[in-house]
């Protein structure tokens, strides 16, 4: 497809033939992606059944064969972290037991057995002893891969939930729409607002609530404040 290069210009990671998302960041490719409202190559979201709009500027878009739904990534973090955290269940027992089992094994070979058969006792628990090592080091890192996806996937889901709100969203309803609890909630948007992913505003009545990053408004507020740095600057 025109305009999706072969590794992102983000990130890096490699992205498969056909697709116009990143696996790794989630951003959108392709010049068929590009909305004719705001010009930002952006996923849609499905409004209504075979209805969409840009995931960004909320504008009717017609969805072609590889424009990527907003929700896609979220659940594809989703599906990643569960196949690992699998994966680490299969492993921590197998890896755990084979290992213990070497271990017994030669130590009982250098203990209780003399010579030949001491050295081959020994010799099969300690290559049981190392492949179980090898697989508690793979069901570690694969526990570890899965928390980390898990955490993505929930950022997602939270930056997914402040963009489909109208007038923000407050820390509750973000962690019952993200399933999270408010601390989690809490922690992770504050996180992402100090990221500049999304924005925290305070309303009348003294409520948190986060909404999306509007460009132009920050870019205004940006030249505010030069012409405000500037301003003091003159008068000393
Ligand atoms: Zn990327
Ligand atoms: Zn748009």
């Amino acid at each position: 497809m025109e305009g999706v290069p072969q590794r992102c210009e983000l990130c890096e990671t490699r992205i498969p033939p056909g697709r116009a998302r990143c696996p790794g960041c989630g951003k959108v490719y392709g010049e068929e992606n590009r909305c004719p409202a705001c010009h930002g190559i952006t996923a849609v979201r499905e409004v209504d059944r075979g209805r969409y709009v840009c995931a960004a500027c909320s504008a009717p878009r017609t969805r072609g064969p590889r424009t990527p739904l907003d929700s896609d990534f979220a659940q594809e973090l989703s599906r990643k972290s569960l196949r690992n955290r699998v994966l680490s269940y299969v492993f921590f027992p197998v890896g755990g037991g084979l290992a213990a089992m070497g271990a017994t094994i030669l130590a009982m070979g250098q203990a209780w057995l003399e010579g030949a058969w001491s050295a081959f006792t020994s010799g099969i628990g300690g290559v049981m002893l190392a492949t179980g090592a090898v697989g508690l080091y793979v069901a570690t890192r694969a526990m570890r891969s899965a928390k980390e996806l898990r955490g993505r996937a929930t950022d997602q889901q939270l930056k997914l939930s402040v963009q489909r709100a109208e007038g923000g969203l407050t820390v509750a309803d973000a962690a019952m729409e993200a399933r999270v609890s408010a601390q989690d909630a809490d922690a992770r948007l504050t996180a992402l607002a100090k990221a500049g992913e999304v924005h925290l505003d305070v309303d009348e009545a003294g409520t948190l609530r986060y909404r999306v990053v509007d460009p132009d408004a920050d870019a205004l507020e940006q030249v505010e404040l030069e012409a405000e740095a500037m301003g003091l600057e003159r008068e000393r």
